[in-house]
């Protein structure tokens, strides 16, 4: 079994109670590893530390362009680790290897472009209305952050997260979700490796209610950084707003997949069913609402269904698998929970909703791929973010109602859609009130561009140049000559 610890202050340790979490396997539920079980007084030693090498270590007063230096070495040693890395991930969520290893493709990829960043942003001169002054206006690190992330994309969502920090010169603790923490401290172990210098990364492991709980709210953290769910993230506002720290968050989505009659149906199809069966639904952007115009509607639900038959659910070490179990037994009954909903509001079960029939799987937290038809936009299962691999489907006629209901949610991370209509294209991209529009593809995402949610899927932005600003002060410093 593997045996990790924690990162605080430059040292690796254990819980200061002893107490110690087992990581489940989710094809089996046998342990997998064990890893300290932290708690408030180890988020405060690790909060201590950061606030010491933020304050009087010098941290922030390196040249940019060597934390950019040290960042890029990180990158390199994820790509050296690269497979054990994506083996990890795989043991920690069940999914396939294939799709591990292209999160550490992407992951790598995030710290370099962050390292590249780092020493980009020069401030600016502005025009003074002053006669005789300068006025000049310039970023500094926020100072010390808590970094909050998930379950689904363990590491990705680090990775989202730590490598802006040290680029923008901030000072880190991070915990990570207590169910898939195995990535996140192979990344730290990188960081120590490629000389970050104590109390500037520090690694907490332990339950949100008491480690994500003081990072929220102690006061000597200077901003929160979360990902998760909405009901925690209104939790980590109300803890976050004691010393009114910085907040950045990256909540829930029900995200729309709306296909009007001209799409290309084929291609149509193919996307409707990436965007919802990677890692099993369990995906913030899920295209998990599907909404189709009318003269196609039959034929789309037809060929989603045809598709969705082949879907070979199993574990990763079987070669043939595309999609694995979800991540807990917890989340399975929740899942379990919606389909059952879903058949009381009357939506139409096309598919699914049952465990896979092989015994082999009956041990780990497998579910098959669930269809549902003739769905409305009042439905719970059409309104709530379900996060395992349910489709719904529902019919529209015009452009104004797709528009209007794919709107009609608390939601606002994503949306696509699907038209061969230029005129069409520039009004419902416009129109959709989600933090990013996909136009004829889904769930497509890169470091480059911002990433982040309308309405209650967050606050702020990740990746992209505003990502690096989002751990950054603004200062204006005019000078009188
Ligand atoms: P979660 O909210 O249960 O937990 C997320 C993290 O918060 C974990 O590390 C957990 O330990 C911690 N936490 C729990 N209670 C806390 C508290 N009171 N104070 C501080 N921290 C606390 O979410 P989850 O089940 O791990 O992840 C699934 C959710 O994440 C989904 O809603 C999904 O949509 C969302 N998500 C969003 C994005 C995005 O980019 N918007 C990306 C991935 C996942």
């Amino acid at each position: 079994m593997i045996r990790k610890k924690m990162y605080i202050d430059g040292e690796w340790v254990e819980a200061r109670s002893g107490a110690v979490r087992q990581s489940i396997n989710p094809c089996d539920g046998q342990p997998i590893a064990e890893v300290p079980e932290g708690g408030r007084e180890d988020a405060q030693a690790a909060i201590a530390a950061a606030r010491r090498a933020f304050d009087h270590d010098g941290w922030p007063q390196t040249p940019a362009a060597e934390r950019g230096a040290m960042l890029y070495k990180l990158s390199e040693l994820i790509v050296r680790d690269k497979e054990e890395l994506a083996q990890l991930e795989t043991l920690d969520t069940g999914k396939t290897l294939e799709e591990s290893r292209w999160d550490m493709d992407d992951i790598a990829g995030i710290f370099r472009y962050f390292a590249g960043l780092a020493d980009k942003d020069g401030g600016e001169v502005i025009d003074s209305p002053i006669p005789d002054s300068t006025s000049t206006v310039i970023r500094e690190p926020v100072g010390v952050c808590g970094q909050i992330s998930p379950w689904n994309y363990p590491l990705l969502q680090a990775s989202w997260k730590m490598a802006p920090a040290l680029a923008a010169g901030c000072t880190i603790v991070m915990k990570p979700s207590e169910i898939t923490p195995l990535t996140t401290i192979k990344v730290t172990e990188l960081a120590e490796e490629a000389g970050y210098p104590k109390g500037v990364v520090n690694l907490v492991l332990g339950p949100g209610a008491s480690v994500g709980d003081e990072l929220s709210s102690n006061h000597d953290v200077d901003l929160i950084s979360f990902t998760g769910g909405i009901v925690t993230g209104k939790k980590i506002i109300q803890a976050a707003s004691t010393n009114v720290k910085k907040i950045a968050l990256e909540l829930g989505g029900k995200n729309p997949n709306i296909i009007f009659a001209d799409a290309d149906f084929d291609t149509a199809v193919d996307y409707a069913l990436n965007g919802v069966f990677f890692h099993a639904g369990q995906i913030c952007s899920a295209g998990a609402r599907v909404m189709v115009e009318d003269p196609i509607y039959d034929k789309f639900v037809a060929a989603l269904k045809a598709r969705m038959e082949k879907i070979v659910v199993g574990k990763w070490t079987d070669e043939k698998t595309q999609m694995g179990p979800l991540i807990s037994a917890q989340h399975l009954a929740k899942v379990k929970g919606y389909v059952e909903i879903g058949q009381q509001e009357g939506a139409k079960l096309l598919l699914g909703g049952n465990l896979p029939e092989d015994p082999e799987l009956r041990n780990g937290y497998f579910y098959m791929p669930t269809l549902f038809a003739d769905c409305t936009n009042d439905m719970r299962i059409v309104q709530e973010e379900v996060f395992g691999p349910v489709i719904t489907v529902e019919r529209f006629s015009t452009e104004d109602e797709a528009v209007e209901r794919a709107n009609s949610t608390v939601y606002g991370l994503s949306a696509g859609f699907w038209t061969r209509d230029p005129d069409r294209i520039q009004r419902v991209s416009r129109a959709l009130r989600f933090g990013t529009v996909w136009v004829n593809d889904f769930n497509v995402y890169f470091v480059q561009a911002p990433w982040g949610g309308y309405k209650q899927s967050g606050m702020g932005r990740e990746l992209g140049r505003i990502g690096l600003e989002e751990y950054t002060e603004v200062k204006h410093i005019y000078q009188n000559h």
